[in-house]
């Protein structure tokens, strides 16, 4: 099993969230699951790839050469794969992934998210996609999708495309737990 999981840079955020990574982290490890992440080493990127490595789990950092230019490739991940574009990385994010875990993050980790959202909602991604909502962090983001689903923007039975949990020691039961996706959903995605 491989979970593709998006996550914070930033390194100032509240503790909450760093424990999030770490739990998040040991859910992996304890379930035999590799990991797939930004490859930084900072923020809950960081914290995430240090849980794992301290307990030898595998993990697999996915980094745009213009990053890796700058240090923000986590120097102890040995699966680092350097990649020439921010969309080349995210391709590969989810071409290997048997499942996508979101912990809080800024913009980078919301696009993500919402990327894969759209390509689910689109059939083109089909596997699981697991919102982890530390301290209501996603409330937001969550309202707005209810409010695409009221407005009609989006169909209601496209709330099946993720689930969101608070507790990271659960993941890999919101993962098994998921209701399969539909591989022609192109086919009610639009809404005529
Ligand atoms: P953000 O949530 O804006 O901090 O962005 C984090 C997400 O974007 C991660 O899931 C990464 O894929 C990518 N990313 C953004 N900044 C970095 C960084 N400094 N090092 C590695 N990946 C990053």
């Amino acid at each position: 099993m491989r979970v593709t999981v998006y996550c914070a840079s930033s390194a100032q955020v509240d503790p909450a969230f760093f424990e999030a990574a770490e739990q998040l982290g040991n859910a992996l490890v304890d379930a035999g699951a590799e990991t797939i992440y930004g490859g930084g080493n900072i923020g809950l990127m960081g914290r995430l790839a240090d849980t794992i490595l301290a307990r030898d789990g595998k993990i697999t950092g996915i980094i745009p050469q213009f990053m890796k230019d700058v240090e923000y490739d986590h120097p102890a991940v040995e699966e680092m794969i350097c990649v020439p574009s921010m969309h080349e990385r995210k391709r590969l994010f989810l071409d290997k992934a048997h499942a996508v875990v979101a912990l809080p993050g800024g913009c980078g980790t919301l696009e993500e998210l919402l990327e894969v959202i759209t390509l689910k909602k689109l059939g083109l991604f089909l596997q699981p996609v697991v919102i982890i909502n530390t301290r209501g962090f996603f409330d937001p983001l969550l309202q707005m999708l209810d409010r695409c689903i009221e407005e009609r923007f989006m169909r209601a039975r496209h709330r099946a495309i993720w689930s969101v949990i608070t507790d990271p020691t659960t993941v890999m039961d919101a993962i098994n737990n998921a209701p399969p996706w539909d591989k022609d959903a192109i086919r009610f995605a639009a809404i005529e």
